[in-house]
């Protein structure tokens, strides 16, 4: 099914503008509240059919987005018709996760239409705080790698770069999270339930992808012979676009989210003969390939369902992609001056065997040609070098699954060897290496190759991590292709991380820095002269105080533990993972209670620790960490001898919304994972950026982090990168750390005897044996080390202009790590594209 619409505009030949103006029914502007008002009301009573005496706030929320949708996407269909007009290069954006949380103060803040809005929800009699809060958060990711993708869409659009975002639409994205008597339960988010209003179906982009079948040689006319692929099965991939308005409106993209259906959703003749299961049943089959989301993104699948997943939105968008290109008129030799296409990570990885079938089985290319178009177009990002969670594919499930496409990659392989002999690369040992396919764990596919290989530029998301890169997984591929890897360190969007998250910060940046700091985040560097100001630190205090009493209030009503808003909040929340090292933090909390005890009078800062995140389903080690810190928690919150020095408090539920709220309040940020294995970490730049001290590794992102915010105004301990390597290689004994740290051998054995587990003290014992016998992410190594730095961190907290003035230096150096400028070096280093002139 690849009917090329003529009514879409976007499939006009690029010649010229169609005529009459790109939005032929331009929206009357919003003048006043009472225009706004109008517009919102008349969606909810037309739109939705709802009485505005009756309205609840989700119908509320519907009608506003629905509102707010038609503006956007007034914007999207102009920016669309620029573009093609211009001839302009188009990036496109291939990710299995996106972690995209609530729209509607992203498109208020970016429309500027905030101040309008409460105002026109007011005369309406809403309130807009709690509209706001019944936007479901769109969980269409795990963490950090789909968070980057949210992040990169919204500043492609800020920077007004033709961009659209490709993924998978799930049913049901990312799990709820609850915590019952300290143990995690994982409940299906129905985020759909009640319909998505900023989505707009788009049948017309339709498409049907195959699986499994067998290939054919047939002979041509002029004698050569070409493939032809016959799948057994075909389901459909159904287009759904949510549009993507950048700052100050200046461009609007889309995010195109493919769902799976079958072809023919309903057997009628079984259905007429009483089988009405066996009726849906192709139906039911299909649709899983959207129905949920994996649920980690560093393990290996071994599933069929996940490479289902993959190939299907990645077949589904490269068949867009060229459907676009021959619409308006180009040659297919020209696809890599009109079209750039990242893969985040390997999992769309499949596409640079999909073009090439495409090319040339589809349209006749010649091999080398396809191959130079296919090099061309694609660029891989690399998000992490722990080995277990290097995408391979048993090469049977491929046979089965994709048998053109495994062909194709045996060819592109022996190319890719020869090339590499040619060059010197002869050695049994290179080529395995070397090789596409594994042969070491039965034969599979190394999705990082290929992606490497069909690639022509390849980044890492930190400098330590490209530079790792260099040195490890990708050396010798690095050796073939020198100029291949480049660096691009992540960033985060100020948009949704500052001006929507902390308002108060803002206005205070803006007050001090001018309006010019919304627009250029280099201008954030002017508060370092203003570092000893005592009148910015004093509204600095009063504005992060507001914060954590919000925060407080939020705990408070979740899980019924008061806390002092003048204590040190003490932050660690991300996806819950030994190498992210939880486990180092709650031992040092339980070794702090301990020492509170033994001298309570000793002038204790304090403090608040606070957890959230959510750990795999199936990752068992993650989720008994989770109940360590629940009954940690339950038990110092109820010791009255410490009670007024020390809480531990896990929130359930960590999504982006939960983030926004949390981080403005944090005075610590802790990013302690074992030096060498966080890639980038995108949550210490939100915390940094808002003012939050680092207590850190030097790991990913970490150490630029430091480079901008001075060694001075950061917590640093623990063993580098290399160090970790050595004594990975040597062989690590963790008896010898504990035996050397009185106070970390009294945590362990506390936990060993059964302190938090009254009655069971049997529950933790996979964490004390992994801490006692092999210790992996080096826990025990950098007990000391990290204990140290808290001691830095209560003593620099003890001297308050010193700890504000760090502050303030903290927010002062983060501008380098806007998502404005990573999409920058994508867009000059790798995309060779650039902002649409308007
Ligand atoms: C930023 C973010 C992450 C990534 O955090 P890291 O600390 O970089 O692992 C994960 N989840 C959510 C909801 C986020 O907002």
């Amino acid at each position: 099914m690849s009917n090329v619409s003529t009514r879409d505009h976007s499939d006009l030949p690029a010649s010229g503008r169609a005529p009459g103006p790109a939005v032929p029914l331009a929206l009357a502007p919003i003048r006043s509240v009472a225009d706004w008002r109008d517009a919102i009301l008349a969606k909810l009573v037309y739109a939705l059919g709802r009485d505005q005496r009756t309205a609840s706030d989700r119908d509320w929320f519907e009608a506003l987005a629905l509102a707010l949708r038609d503006r956007v996407v007034a914007h999207a269909l102009d920016s669309d018709d620029l573009t093609r007009v211009a001839g302009h290069k188009r990036v496109y954006y291939l990710s299995l996760e996106f972690l995209v949380g609530r729209l509607l103060v992203d498109t208020l803040t970016n429309l500027d239409m905030t101040g309008l809005t409460r105002a026109a929800l007011g005369e309406l009699g809403a309130d807009f705080e709690r509209v706001r809060a019944a936007e479901p958060d769109a969980a269409l990711g795990n963490g950090g790698l789909g968070r980057l993708a949210a992040c990169f869409m919204e500043s492609a659009a800020s920077l007004a770069i033709p961009t659209c975002g490709y993924g998978i639409r799930y049913e049901n994205g990312l799990f709820r999270q609850e915590i019952r008597n300290g143990v995690q339960v994982e409940l299906p988010e129905d985020w759909l339930a009640a319909g998505n209003p900023w989505e707009i179906r788009r049948p017309e982009r339709d498409c049907d992808i195959g699986f499994g079948g067998h290939v054919e040689q047939v002979g041509d006319d002029d004698g050569a012979t070409r493939c032809v692929w016959h799948p057994a099965e075909l389901v459909r991939a159904v287009a759904h676009d949510t549009p993507v308005i950048g700052w100050r409106a200046r461009h609007a993209n889309r995010l195109r989210l493919w769902s799976a259906r079958a072809v023919a959703p309903l057997r009628l003749d079984a259905f007429n003969a009483g089988d009405y299961l066996g009726a849906v049943a192709d139906d039911v089959r299909a649709r899983s390939v959207s129905r949920v989301l994996y649920p980690s993104d560093t393990t290996p699948a071994g599933q069929e369902l996940r490479l289902r997943q993959e190939y299907f939105f990645s077949a589904a968008s490269l068949h867009d992609i060229l459907r676009r290109h021959l619409a308006e008129g180009y040659d297919l030799s020209r696809l890599p001056d009109m079209a750039a296409i990242q893969l985040n990570d390997t999992h769309p990885a499949i596409a640079i065997a999909e073009m090439m079938r495409l090319l040339v089985d589809r349209h006749g290319t010649a091999w080398n040609e396809a191959w130079r178009i296919t090099c061309g177009c694609f660029s891989y990002t690399n998000h992490t070098l722990l080995p277990e969670a290097l995408e391979t594919w048993p090469v049977a499930l491929m046979e089965r699954l994709l048998p053109r496409h495994m062909q194709i990659i045996y060819r592109l392989n022996a190319d890719h060897l020869e090339a590499a002999r040619a060059k010197g690369a002869a050695s049994d040992s290179l080529q395995a290496s070397l090789s596409m396919i594994d042969e070491t764990q039965g034969r599979r596919v190394r999705m990082g190759t290929l992606a490497f290989v069909g690639s022509h530029r390849v980044n890492g998301v930190s400098a330590l991590h490209t530079g790792l890169m260099r040195e490890t997984v990708f050396h010798d591929l690095h050796v073939l292709h020198p100029d291949r890897i480049t660096n691009v360190t992540n960033g985060i969007t100020f948009r949704r991380w500052l001006f929507e998250a902390n308002p108060r910060l803002t206005g205070l940046l803006v007050d001090v820095l001018g309006d010019a700091v919304l627009d250029d985040p280099s201008v954030l560097a002017g508060l370092r002269g203003l570092a000893g100001d005592p009148g910015l630190r004093a509204r600095l205090i009063a504005c992060r105080r507001a914060n954590k009493v919000a925060l407080s209030n939020l705990v408070g009503e979740q899980l019924g533990i008061g806390l002092d808003p003048d204590a040190l909040f003490d932050v660690h929340v991300k996806r819950l993972h030994e190498y992210k090292r939880q486990l180092l933090n709650i031992l040092e909390a339980v070794s702090l209670w301990q020492a509170i005890r033994a001298r309570p009078a000793a002038g204790w800062v304090p403090r608040v620790k606070i957890f959230a995140g959510k750990a795999a389903a199936s990752y068992a080690q993650a989720r008994l960490i989770i109940r360590l810190i629940n009954d940690v928690a339950s038990v110092i919150n109820n010791d009255p001898v410490t009670s007024d020095l020390l809480k531990v408090v896990f929130l359930p539920n960590f999504n982006v919304s939960l983030a926004e709220i949390i981080i403005p309040a944090a005075d610590l940020s802790e990013q302690i994972s074992t030096a060498g294995m966080e890639a980038s970490g995108t949550g210490n730049m939100k915390f940094a950026l808002n003012g939050a001290l680092t207590i850190g590794t030097l790991d990913g992102a970490n150490i630029e982090i430091r480079d901008h915010v001075g060694a001075d105004n950061i917590f640093i301990f623990g063993l580098t990168a290399a160090e970790v390597a050595v004594r990975r290689l040597d062989g690590w004994h963790p008896e010898c750390s504990i035996v050397a740290s009185p106070a970390l051998a009294g945590a362990i054995e506390a936990i060993g005897r059964g302190t938090f587990s009254p009655g069971e003290d049997t529950r933790f014992a996979p964490i004390v044996d992994e801490l006692r016998r092999t210790d992996r992410f080096l826990v025990t190594a950098d007990f000391d080390s990290y204990a140290e730095a808290q001691r830095r961190v209560a003593a620099l907290w003890r001297d308050r202009d010193a700890w504000w003035r760090a502050a303030v230096l903290n927010t002062a150096g983060m501008g380098p790590f806007s998502s404005d400028r990573a999409i920058g070096e994508y867009a000059e280093k790798i995309w060779h594209v650039t902002g649409l002139e308007r």
